[in-house]
């Protein structure tokens, strides 16, 4: 087996502590071998309290994976790579998508791996959803993503300040799902945008899609969702219907075997990474983002009430 990879974990919020830190630990190709947290970091592993302290004692660790906000992230991920490391990026991989094109180009001219990740992608049910469009004509498709805002985002103010992104933080995922499993790329057509009437960025949005070949394409995000939380891909095509719930975990569909299984999105993540460092390659896909820079740039916006832990 290959060395095991030696990773630097940034920013020690909810994603690193429920999901990176198991997913490393549990995995022997890589080791967990510093953070870097204003906070405290992780028992047992060095911490540092900012990057470039961490890229200046550490030139061992050639992996820094950065599980902070978008709006830090790009400075960050600019100095890793600058230092010659490989960057893996939480989503959305930025607050713009320019930012995005500039960590892609620096990436290639230094030679690192840049790793754009998509969790949502991960889920178990995803694939099978893929395959199983990719031999029908679709005829709807509605992505329905309610959930609510304290109970899986509890104090977070970034989410609520420009480049936050707001409802499209989970929206996003759903949006990585819709490009992932789609034989032909839809583009926006129309959007609505609900902002709180104290805070920048929205809490609900309704999306339409033009698809090439007709289609019904439309996605509902909701961060008001009370009680049973919804993450769901309903399609119709012209050979039965689909639906993948729970985030893409769950797939059901007419003529195919049921899909589901344990969460292993980020496993899976750190898996991919592995493999693309290893091979001295990149993957940045931005298309979930296109969607959402789009959204903020024709969606009509109207202002409703104002948001309050
Ligand atoms: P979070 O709980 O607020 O944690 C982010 C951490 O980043 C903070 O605890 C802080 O860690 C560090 N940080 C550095 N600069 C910061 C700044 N300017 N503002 C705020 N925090 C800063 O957020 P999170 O939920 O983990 O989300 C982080 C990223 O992961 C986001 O892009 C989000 O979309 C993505 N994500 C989140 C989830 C989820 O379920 N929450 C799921 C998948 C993906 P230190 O105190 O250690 O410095």
């Amino acid at each position: 087996m290959a060395e095991p990879l030696s990773v630097a974990l940034v920013g020690i919020g909810k994603i690193a502590r429920d999901q990176h830190i198991p997913a490393l630990n549990a995995d022997p190709d890589w080791t967990l071998a510093a953070t870097v947290s204003r906070s405290g970091g992780v028992d047992g592993v060095e911490n540092f309290a900012d990057l470039p302290q961490m890229l200046e004692a550490r030139p061992d660790i050639g992996v820094v994976s950065l599980a902070v906000p978008p709006v830090p992230r790009f400075a960050m991920a600019a100095a890793a790579i600058g230092a010659g490391r490989h960057v893996m990026l939480e989503k959305p991989p930025g607050a713009t998508l320019a930012e995005c094109h500039a960590l892609s180009a620096q990436a290639q001219a230094a030679g690192v791996t840049l790793h754009a990740t998509w969790h949502s992608r991960m889920a178990h049910g995803v694939a099978a959803a893929k395959e199983w469009l990719a031999e029908r004509e679709l005829k709807r498709l509605r992505v329905t993503w309610k959930e609510d805002v304290r109970r899986w985002h509890p104090g977070q103010e970034w989410i609520w300040q420009a480049g936050g992104l707001g409802v499209f933080d989970p929206g996003i995922n759903a949006l990585s799902i819709l490009t992932e499993i789609l034989p032909a790329p839809v583009h926006l057509s129309r959007a609505v945008l609900d902002f709180p009437g104290n805070r920048d960025t929205p809490i609900a949005a309704e999306l339409d899609f033009a698809h090439p070949g007709g289609a019904e394409v439309s996605a509902v995000f909701d961060w008001r969702q009370e009680g049973p939380q919804t993450w769901d891909i309903e399609a119709e095509t012209d050979a039965g219907t689909m639906r993948l719930s729970d985030g893409g975990a769950t797939f059901r569909a007419e003529g195919a075997a049921p899909v589901e299984g344990p969460d292993r999105e980020y496993p899976r993540l750190y898996a991919r990474m592995a493999e693309l460092v290893r091979a001295g390659t990149s993957e940045v896909d931005l298309a979930p983002m296109v969607h959402v820079a789009d959204a903020f740039t024709l969606g009509r916006r109207r202002v409703v009430e104002p948001f309050d832990w």
